[in-house]
């Protein structure tokens, strides 16, 4: 047998891709994660934030396009868990108000609600940030939201089953043969042909298509996040302070993800350290406490770290790579909030639906490129 598609890994990207092929109509789409389950590496690590971003009219689009399949997936699962509605309010010292201004400015053009809060406004709506200086600018924007991506990929996932979706889970692809006219998917047990691959394989990519012959410009970055536990509850929107680059998101009403860990050099996928360093738990529970007494007497549930694909542009890589071999990968950190709305774009590349040239994941080669966090806030400007 010869599949229309196969996709390559079950992260928020696949599964978003892999719905949009059976709704575009094809009768064999298999969707392979080398996990028993769907979305259990970056998409299961990941806070969840999605705010919308306005550095690019591309990532305009796609976080709004993004929100959509959320909030379809809410509607369509009734899993309250995909989706929570905090708002987030944005903090900045003096030096940096006025790029928070900006953003504010740039939002509200975009049609996206966007206040600006002063020291007394914080304090009125979130007392528990009581460790704030009073020359803090804040910036609210309500419609940001939380997702619980594993969730979100496990109810697209099975939506997309429902409409056809073949899968096979706990399979992990070893080799990609791309010939003139079709491609033979290697795995551990059998060998697959295809009409054409789509590469979902999140911090992966690289290596599977290393396999195929082809390289792409993505170096894995490693990520942390900490839970803390605060045993009588707290009452905060998501948080970032720009100052000390730490967020804050809630995880139900005892528990707080608290994150600034980005370590800025290259992992490799099948070999990194997946709880937080002793650097990154000593930093995030100095840095909370200084945003809020009550942190003192928060107790740590747990740490953890996953990768993000940095790319030489922060762009993302999505197109072809070869003949009927197409890749997405490249988050740069926020493919939570762009995933949903990358992966249908990719599949629509892939099956001649729509072009992404700004995106040929050839554009540049491979090379030691310096890796940069995701973007900034003076990237706005
Ligand atoms: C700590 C942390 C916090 C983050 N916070 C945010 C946030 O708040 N907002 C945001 O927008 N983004 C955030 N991100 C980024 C976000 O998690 C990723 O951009 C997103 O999950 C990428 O999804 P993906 O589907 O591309 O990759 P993944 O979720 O990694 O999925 C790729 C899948 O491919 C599978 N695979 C790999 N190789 C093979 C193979 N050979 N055969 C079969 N299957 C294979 C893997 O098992 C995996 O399931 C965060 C990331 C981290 C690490």
């Amino acid at each position: 047998m010869k599949y229309e598609l196969i996709i390559i890994g079950g992260g928020v990207w696949g599964c978003s891709a892999a719905l949009t092929a059976v709704r575009a109509g094809l009768q064999s789409v298999l969707l392979i994660e080398a996990n028993p389950g769907i979305a259990q590496e970056s998409s299961a690590k990941a806070g969840g934030i999605v705010t919308d971003l306005v550095w690019h009219q591309d990532d305009v689009r796609w976080v709004r396009r993004s929100r959509q399949f959320y909030e379809e997936a809410l509607a369509l699962s009734g899993d309250s868990s995909i989706l929570q509605r905090y708002g987030m309010l944005t903090l900045a010292d003096p030096d940096r108000a006025a790029l928070l201004r900006m953003r504010a400015q740039n939002l509200v053009e975009a049609g996206i609600q966007a206040e600006i809060w002063d020291y007394r406004h914080i304090q009125d709506t979130y007392p528990e940030l009581d460790r704030l200086a009073p020359d803090v600018t804040g910036l609210w924007t309500p419609e940001d939201f939380h997702v619980n991506p594993t969730a979100y990929s496990q109810a697209v996932f099975q939506e997309a089953r429902r409409q056809g979706l073949q899968a096979r889970l706990g399979s992990r692809v070893k080799v990609l043969e791309p010939r003139s006219n079709e491609v033979i998917v290697h795995c551990a047990e059998e060998r697959l042909t295809a009409e054409r691959v789509l590469v979902t394989a999140g911090t992966w990519s690289r290596k599977l298509l290393n396999t195929a012959g082809i390289d792409i410009p993505l170096r894995p970055y490693r990520v942390q996040l900490s839970s803390l536990n605060f045993a009588d509850g707290y009452h905060l929107p998501m948080v970032w302070d720009l100052a000390s680059d730490v967020y804050l998101v809630p995880d139900g009403p005892h528990n707080l993800l608290a994150g600034d860990g980005t370590r800025l050099s290259e992992f490799n996928p099948d070999n990194y350290q997946t709880t937080g360093d002793d650097e990154f738990l000593a930093n995030i529970a100095d840095q909370t406490v200084q945003l809020m007494s009550l942190a003192e007497t928060a107790g740590l549930r747990s740490s953890w770290a996953g990768l993000c694909g940095g790319t030489p542009d922060r762009r993302p890589l999505l197109g072809q790579v070869a003949e009927k071999v197409f890749v997405a990968t490249g988050d740069q950190g926020f493919g939570v909030m762009r995933g949903p709305a990358l992966g249908e774009l990719a599949c629509q590349v892939a099956l001649g639906q729509a072009q992404a040239p700004q995106l040929d994941p050839l554009r540049q080669p491979y090379s030691e490129f310096p890796i940069r966090p995701g973007f900034t806030l003076e990237d706005e400007i």
